[in-house]
């Protein structure tokens, strides 16, 4: 049996024990909802962007991180922790706010490492430089690639095409950074097919790590109208499934599976039904998994 490439074992193996992540929201903007690049968004993206939605609340990093190191601490004993900058595009704007940011961060208690999430059109030389100066043994860079079609990126108004991914890829790579991509399945006009051939494209590239999402229709996005207006519908829970697993199967076997499905926040979900069951989504795909000789997840 295979061993399944698992985020958890990858964090045993740098850290020698379990190092949990803690989501934090600095407060930062999209330029494809700001008017930089757009107003509208991407597709799938409501306005909290994947947020936790904590900084608008006005709780400051510390504060953040505090409420759930306190909380893991008490129900899981947990003492090392990965900060994990989730919300919209986390190095927007000028250089000068990303290096305060990552300031804020040297000083939490407990910190391992970071993962940031952002866009591959919001990195150049100067800002990867700062995240590499961080000198954490995890410094983890959240890349939105969605699809490898330019065409569907255009469809879903991403804002960028395949090749900046490739290239912000590269560039976060080479100056020591963990690349985890972001795939998405069932996006419009794009099937089995479509999904495996981002597979292939980050198969290419010093991508470190992949986080697999179904693609939600979530209240107030461009794709709840298109769903609404019949135009889109999500493929089924036996087909994301499959192609899950299929991905899974078809990775370079040296990039770590961060996520095997998307998890749409609480009141949110339009469609597909099904998805609103994470436990339900991960037994089917890791049905799969195991049909495809993967040793049983823990
Ligand atoms: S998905 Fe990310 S890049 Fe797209 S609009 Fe939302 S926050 Fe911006």
């Amino acid at each position: 049996m295979r061993p399944f490439p698992s985020l958890s074992e990858a964090l045993r193996r740098a850290f020698g024990r379990k190092v949990w992540k803690i989501p934090l929201d600095a407060g930062f903007s999209c330029p494809n909802r700001d008017g930089a690049l757009s107003r509208r968004g991407c597709a799938f993206c409501n306005e909290r962007g994947s947020g936790t939605g904590l900084a608008a609340s006005g709780l400051s990093l510390r504060e953040q991180w505090d409420l759930w190191r306190d909380r893991l601490a008490r129900s899981r004993g947990a003492d090392r922790f990965l900060a994990y900058l989730q919300s919209y595009s986390n190095t927007y704007g000028p250089p000068e706010r990303l290096a305060a940011v990552l300031d804020e961060l040297r000083g939490l208690p407990g910190l391992a490492g970071v993962c940031i999430g952002t866009r591959p059109d919001c990195l150049d030389g100067g800002k990867i430089a700062l995240l590499a100066g961080l000198k954490l043994p995890w410094v983890q860079l959240d890349l939105g690639l969605q699809s490898a079609d330019p065409a569907t990126l255009t469809r879903i108004n991403r804002g960028h095409d395949p090749a900046c991914f490739a290239r912000a890829a590269e560039e976060a790579a080479s100056a020591g950074l963990l690349v985890c991509a972001h795939l998405m399945a069932g996006l419009p006009g794009e099937g089995r097919e479509a999904f495996l051939a981002g597979v292939d494209f980050i198969n290419d590239l010093p991508v470190a790590g992949v986080k697999l999402h179904n693609t939600l229709v979530l209240k107030g996005t461009e794709l709840a109208k298109d769903w609404a207006a019949g135009e889109y519908e999500p493929p089924g829970l036996p087909d994301y499934a499959e192609w899950a697993a299929e991905a899974v199967d078809r990775l370079r076997p040296d990039i770590v599976v961060q996520r095997l499905c998307a998890d749409p926040a609480p009141g949110e979900l339009l469609a597909p039904a099904w998805a609103s069951d994470k436990a339900g989504v991960l037994a089917a795909v890791r049905a799969g998994l195991e049909a495809r000789g993967f040793a049983p997840l823990g």
